[in-house]
Formats: structure tokens, sequence, C-alpha cells
């Protein structure tokens, strides 16, 4: 059944370019000849290595158990033998230890017990031992979420997908409907709430169809406009409540999932599978065949670009997720993670690199920033080292660093990177 939605007046319109793989449907990708997995897939804690170099493991073997609360256990996706541990670098920067893992070819595949009763305890514990984080993009540990400090009555599950070029999540909302809604249902039962709302732009017709003829979930067609998908802006287009700065949804009695993770949740309690692969999308015009893909944790970029026909002669930009929110990538020598949802290849005309000039005053970004925030002055006192300023008269801490304001922008300022640095020295300050 469809709810009423509100909609909140920032943002911006951005061309969807999802038409490149929205009708490619999910498509399984072989085991590649090795995986480099990283321990570090999560917000929090780096999960701890239980193996050393020269292990044999099975597809599904614990390689890294959860160090402390706020972690993540993590598994191989492939069978084979552990070849070397060793420090990588992230496409965001910084580096983290992977485990390298040489397939011997076989995949042969380790689950975890079956899990008996499902009680909202179970089902925690569940989502705990599969390593089940936010694979939207936020990666946090999913069961830390479950045990809100504050009484939530509203589950919404993210299927706006606002980012430009990604279809991962709809694909799954078409393919894997029912699978999804048990997902959704077991979620909410851990949290013990009743209300289910699945969230989806307008510009996925057939997921809302699918959806809003499933027992037991309510649907909220959204409107599209980007950063739709930010939880903020989800739970009020949803519910009309509005989340006050510094606060967390569950403090407005709501708990928000993203599509993946709800799949994910399914795969754990009901085939106990832990979390060794995801759905992802290549796309963009510099890919000759654009494809989702269902592909292994740590599998390399590069083996990714190929299984979708390589790149096109006029290639310029690799980025790690969508154009807005995603990283610029400097090769294609990383490898995947829980919270990757794409790789896009774009071509020059597409990527439109220019080098930056002054602000002309002009106000667009703060016009269109849908966190009201004042995006120049972010940028002025925090090029002028004045941190306290950016944070006091900017709002930089309120920012989600959703990109809108560095897209309107005519003098191509480098805003959001503005913004990251001002965070980053209040952070080490703290
Ligand atoms: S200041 Fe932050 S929240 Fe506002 S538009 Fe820019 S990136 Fe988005
Ligand atoms: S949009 Fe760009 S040029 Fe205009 S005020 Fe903002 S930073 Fe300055």
């Amino acid at each position: 059944m469809k709810i009423k939605t509100k909609f909140f007046a920032r943002g911006v319109h951005i061309p969807d370019k999802k038409s490149l793989s929205s009708g490619c449907p999910i498509r399984e990708l072989p085991a590649p000849e090795t995986v480099a997995i990283a321990l570090s897939q999560h917000i929090g804690k780096p999960a701890r290595p239980v193996v050393t170099v020269g292990d044999v493991v099975e597809h599904g073997t614990l390689i890294a158990e959860a160090d402390g609360a706020v972690s993540a256990n993590v598994f191989a996706s492939v069978s084979g033998k552990v070849i070397a541990i060793e420090n990588r670098p992230l496409p965001r920067g910084g580096t983290t230890d992977c485990v390298v893992i040489e397939s011997d070819g076989k995949d042969s595949e380790t689950t975890l017990p079956p899990l008996g009763e499902i009680t909202p305890e179970n089902i925690v514990a569940r989502i705990r031992e599969a390593g089940i984080v936010g694979m939207g993009g936020a990666g946090f540990p999913t069961a830390v979420k479950m045990s809100p400090k504050t009484p939530v009555d509203t589950l919404i599950i993210n299927g706006a997908e606002c980012e430009p070029y990604l279809t991962c999540d709809h694909r799954l909302m078409i393919e894997k409907t029912d699978e999804l809604v048990d997902g959704a249902k077991l979620l909410a039962k851990a949290l013990g709430v009743e209300r289910i709302i699945f969230a989806v732009e307008l510009n996925k017709p057939d997921a809302i169809a699918k959806l809003d003829v499933c027992e037991g979930v309510l649907v909220a067609e959204l409107r599209k406009r980007y950063p739709m998908g930010s939880e903020k802006h989800l739970i009020y287009s949803c519910t009309g409540r509005r989340v006050p700065p510094g606060k967390l949804p569950a403090d407005v009695g709501v708990i928000v999932e993203n599509v993946a993770t709800a799949f994910a949740v399914y795969e754990a309690v009901r085939l106990n599978k832990p979390l060794c692969d995801r759905v992802m999308t290549v796309s963009g015009e510099g890919v000759n065949e654009p494809a989702n893909l269902r592909v292994r944790l740590g599998t390399s970029y590069r083996y990714l670009l190929d299984a979708c026909g390589g790149e096109t002669d006029d290639a310029f930009a690799y980025i790690a997720g969508g154009p807005m929110m995603g990283a610029t990538l400097l090769s294609t020598d990383f490898h995947t993670r829980k919270t990757d949802s794409g790789l896009l290849v774009l071509t020059a005309r597409q990527a439109s690199i220019s080098a930056p000039t002054a602000c002309i005053h002009c106000g667009r970004c703060a016009e269109v920033c849908p966190m009201h925030l004042l995006p120049m002055d972010i940028d002025f006192y925090t090029l002028a080292g004045d941190y306290d300023g950016a944070r006091d008269r900017g709002g930089a801490l309120n920012c989600i660093e959703c990109g809108t304001c560095a897209y309107v922008c005519p003098a191509n300022r480098a805003l959001v990177q503005s913004i990251q640095m001002c965070k980053q020295k209040l952070r080490e300050r703290r």
C-alpha cells in the first residue's frame, strides 16, 4: 500500500543516467583467482585476523573477527589458501590490512550453523555473526543499530538510490522482491516495530509496482530529487519527522536500512550465509558493457571492468561509488568491500573536470544545500585555517557531504573536499 510523502525544498534535479544499466539483470561474476579482503570494511575498529598465511579456507570461513562492539566479522569469499596478510590502500585514502586468498577453483562453501528459533535476540545475534553492515555506503555495523537507545516505531528500507548511474538496489528490488520483504520483516521483528516503509524514487516504477502488492509493507513513492537517499531527508519525506542536528534517526523513532542490507539479513537468517558478496553496478559512458554484478568481496576493480568488456577508448575518470558522493580513483588497483555499490568509468566529457576559479558569491551553493548550510563560507574559513569559523558560521559539522553544492558551483570550487578537510582538522583537534 502506498503512503503520502512530504517533499523537501532544496537539493537538485540531476540526470540519473540509470538507463545504461537498469535493464541489466544481476549477473553472478565467477570467483577471481585471488581476492584481497579488507579487515576494515565498516565504521569502527578493523576486524582481527583469525587466519595466518598458509591456512586453507572455504568460501564462508571466518577469517577475521569483530574487535569490539563497533566492528564486524569478515569471511572468505572464495575457497583456497591464504597467501598474504598485507597492508593495502583504500579508495578514499588511508590503508587497511587485507587477507589475500588464492582460489583453489573449487569454491567449496561453508555456512553458519542453523539459527534455531527466529526470535528478535537470535536475529540480532545472526546479523552480528554474519558480519552485516550498512551496505548503502555508511558501513555501520547493523547489529549495533538493532539495539537503539530510544523506542522506535518505524523501519524504512532505503531504496531511493538517488545517485546517478547506480542501479544495483533497483535490480535487487525487482529480482529479489520476496527475499527483500522477508529481510525487512526480520529486521522489523528484531526491532519490535510493525511499520515497514520501502522508500523508492519515482524513477523505478517497476520496483514500486512489485513492492506495492507485498503484504505487510508500505511503499513511499518519492519524487526524484538529489539527495533523496540521505537518511534525514528520507525520514522527513516518509514520516514528516525532522531529525535535529546532532541527533540520530532513532531519536525520532526511525531506523533506516539499505535494500542490500535487508537482502543480506534475509540470506544470513534463512540461508545461514555470512556476508561474502554483494551486488554492484559497473557503469558509465566509459564502460563497454555496463552491468549489475554479484561480486565476491575482495575482487579487484580491474576484474570487474574486464568482465564488462573493459573501458572505451575515451575512458577518462574512475569513480568508486556514484558520481556525487563517490571517490575518484587514481588507479583500478583496489578491491571490493561491503560498502561498494558501484564502479563508474566516465569519459572526459562526462567528468567535465575544470580548474577551480575564485568564488563569485552567487549564492547558488547555499540555495541548494539540503542541510541549509553556507558552503561558500565553510570553504572560505577552511582555506583561511579558521576551522572554528567554518563550524560556527558555515555549519560544517552538519554537512552530509552530498556534493550538491559542488555540483551547482559555476566556479568549480572543491567545496566538499574543503568541508571534509575542515571536519578532519576539527576531529584531529578533539
Ligand atoms: S554543504 Fe554539505 S550538505 Fe550542503 S550541499 Fe554541500 S555537501 Fe551537501
Ligand atoms: S556556488 Fe560557488 S561561486 Fe557561487 S557562492 Fe557558492 S562557492 Fe561561490
